[in-house]
């Protein structure tokens, strides 16, 4: 059957800022890291900094993703000296808290910062959903030896919590900060402690301090902290030394203990020794934290990944494994809260399909209805929806030049072998569930059907199980085998020929322009799960209307991630061209989850077209 999908499809007619009113707000840190603490679970937290360049900005997400699955508390992002990362700041904070998933703290300090400017800031974060301020005075801006406070502004970070208290009474988290050696400007360290203490009376919830290399400081600072009547949990900052340069810097924030410097002057010019020994060192200063009952542990991770992974792997507070409790990432504690269903075309690409669907009033619960899938938003942010890789590095990966369609579907094949790291369509390896299907992959790569998606058939897993598993103990799950692929508009007529023979199978195909084939206009469930005293769940599902939406996103990338690092009258931008304008995007789902083959009935059509592997070898 040949149909042109219904073009029912619209951009959801909420403005971003009417979306943002409608996120329902966050947890409070607070909240969190007291349950950790009333359980005896140490907890820990990750600080960024909002990096200069775009590509910077790019990596960032990507970074904090990566580490984000391992669970932190909360992450945190800093305020730029003197207010010079504004913006930035706050762009980065609701996108980590509504994109990401993650609790996020926002760093807001008083410098350069009017009253009423504080105010329109904190009531953005309202609507943007960020529910925890770290409360600052600031550091003097970039050139100015003194801190000097505005005539209409705050002189010291005990205003900004009273002013937060005073205007929006509890519904804020905020911390402040604490110095266990004493804040530099302090007249003595008793009269900085009883600056904090003014702090939390004042109405911050929790401290967080600055770094030290001193273990004995933070224990002693926590004691005379509780002699003083500071009952709140205090977080010890700790920041990984990752080279001598930055070691050379610290002395600027805190107090250097000699024996560090010993250690660490012989091997300056060695800089894997060098971070060695500052992993080494941060592994010792935990333990003896967290002996000394310190309740968590919160890293500057300087917006690098390695050392903060390595320490809490070693300490053994990473977990082996992120429980899924849906087979895509779900934000559950900032938005959504009921949400349990979702289409799997964008399962790769799940900020996209947050960011697209963030107008939503209501969202999926229980079955995909036909009310949600036209109103998909269109998609703004740039670097949040791409892939964050730079062009120099993509051109490593997916070739300096290309010549012709058969140099296109070996990148593919290379992905799927695990030798290149990201597709335009998926920026990390493989999941591990693929392994059961990657040599077939790599197979159906080089042999023109470029999969962008895919899961395996599974007829009743334990919901635990380490590749397929999702929703916690106890249940059991069921995937239907699914393949998602571009191919050429030569090798089509052959697998839609393949499909009707198998009534097993239900498909769609259709091309940039919309010429669209399939043989099934109804939702079909390929992910479901049977849990004791629960009704079925079945979170992934195949909507033909979501598949319009999603090919516009898909066909784009060939040119907007992949086209656009190659000159515009290059042969490689006219051979990806050709590609986005002539190839088909198909998905095909085999229905039957017991005995079907779906990927052995695939590789039957592969190599059997006379001419058309030496058409996919000639240069375009
Ligand atoms: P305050 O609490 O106002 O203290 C500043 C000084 O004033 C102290 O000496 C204190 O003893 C004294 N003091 C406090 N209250 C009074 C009072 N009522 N009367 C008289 N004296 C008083 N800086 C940034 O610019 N951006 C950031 O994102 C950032 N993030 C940080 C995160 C952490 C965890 C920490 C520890 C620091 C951070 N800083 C940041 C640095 C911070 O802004 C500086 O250390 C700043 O000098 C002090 O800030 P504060 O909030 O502790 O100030």
């Amino acid at each position: 059957m040949t149909a042109r999908f219904a073009v029912t499809g619209q951009a959801a007619n909420d403005t971003a800022e009417q979306a943002f009113a409608k996120l329902t707000p966050a947890m409070k840190i607070i909240d969190k890291i007291s349950r950790a603490i009333a359980e005896g679970r140490p907890f820990y937290s990750f600080e960024y900094f909002p990096p200069k360049t775009e590509p910077g900005v790019e990596n960032l997400y990507a970074r904090i993703e990566r580490l984000g699955r391992m669970s932190p508390s909360f992450v945190d992002i800093t305020w730029g000296a003197g207010g010079s990362t504004a913006e930035l700041t706050l762009e980065i904070a609701s996108n980590i808290q509504n994109l990401l998933g993650l609790e996020t703290m926002m760093h807001l300090t008083c410098t350069n910062m009017p009253r009423q400017r504080t105010a329109d800031t904190l009531d953005e974060c309202r609507k943007r959903g960020i529910k925890n301020i770290l409360a600052l005075r600031g550091d003097p801006p970039r050139g100015a030896a003194r801190w000097t406070a505005l005539d209409d502004g705050f002189a010291h970070a005990i205003d900004l919590v009273r002013f937060m208290r005073d205007r929006w009474g509890d519904e804020f988290g905020i911390a402040v900060a604490g110095y266990p050696e004493g804040h530099a400007e302090a007249d003595s360290y008793q009269r900085d402690l009883e600056h904090l203490k003014a702090k939390i009376d004042a109405g911050a919830d929790f401290v967080v301090t600055n770094m030290f290399y001193d273990s004995d400081s933070f224990i002693r600072f926590a004691d005379d902290c509780r002699a003083a009547g500071i009952v709140c949990p205090i977080i010890p900052g700790l920041m990984p030394i990752h080279n001598y340069r930055s070691f050379s810097q610290l002395s600027q924030f805190c107090r250097v203990p000699l024996e560090l410097r010993a250690a660490i002057e012989p091997i300056q010019n060695d800089d894997a020794a060098v971070k060695d020994y500052g992993v080494e060192l941060l592994l010792q200063m935990c333990r003896r934290l967290l002996d000394a009952g310190a309740p968590g542990l919160h890293f500057y991770t300087l917006n690098l990944e390695q050392a903060v992974t390595r320490i809490l792997h070693e300490l053994e507070l990473a977990p082996q494994r992120v429980e899924r409790v849906l087979p895509w990432r779900s934000t559950a504690q900032v938005v959504r809260p009921k949400e349990d269903v979702r289409p799997i075309f964008w399962s790769n690409r799940p900020r996209s399909y947050l960011a697209r669907t963030m107008a939503w009033d209501e969202f999926p619960n229980g079955r995909w209805g036909d009310s949600q899938s036209p109103a998909f938003g269109d998609l703004a942010d740039y670097h949040l929806n791409h892939l964050q890789i730079v062009p120099k590095n993509r051109r490593e990966m997916w070739g300096e030049s290309l010549a012709s369609r058969a140099d296109v579907y070996q990148v593919f094949a290379d992905f799927c072998a695990g030798e290149i790291s990201a597709i335009p369509w998926y920026d990390r390896r493989l999941e591990p569930e693929s392994d059961l299907i990657r040599d077939q992959l790599v197979r159906f790569n080089r042999g023109g059907l470029l999969t962008i998606n895919s899961q395996p058939r599974v007829d009743g897993a334990p919901s635990t199980d380490a590749a397929v598993g999702w929703g916690g103990p106890g249940g059991t799950v069921y995937q239907k085998a699914y393949l998602e692929f571009f191919v050429s508009a030569e090798r089509l007529p052959l697998l839609l020929a393949t499909f009707r023979d198998n009534p097993a199978l239900s498909y769609h195909a259709i091309s940039r322009a919309g010429e669209a084939h399939s043989n099934c206009d109804t939702v079909n469930a390929v992910t479901w799960g049977v849990f004791p005293g629960r009704e079925v769940l079945q979170p992934t599902v195949v909507d033909p209307r979501s598949f319009e939406v999603w090919k516009d996103e898909a066909f784009d990338l060939w040119l907007s991630m992949w086209g656009s690092i190659y000159p515009p009258d290059s042969s490689s931008r006219r051979l990806l061209q050709h590609i986005h304008d002539t190839f088909f995007l198909v998905n095909v789902v085999d229905n039957d989850f017991t005995n079907g083959d779906l990927f052995a009935v695939l590789e039957g059509t592969l190599g059997t077209i006379e001419g058309l592997d030496d058409l996919d070898a000639r240069a375009l």
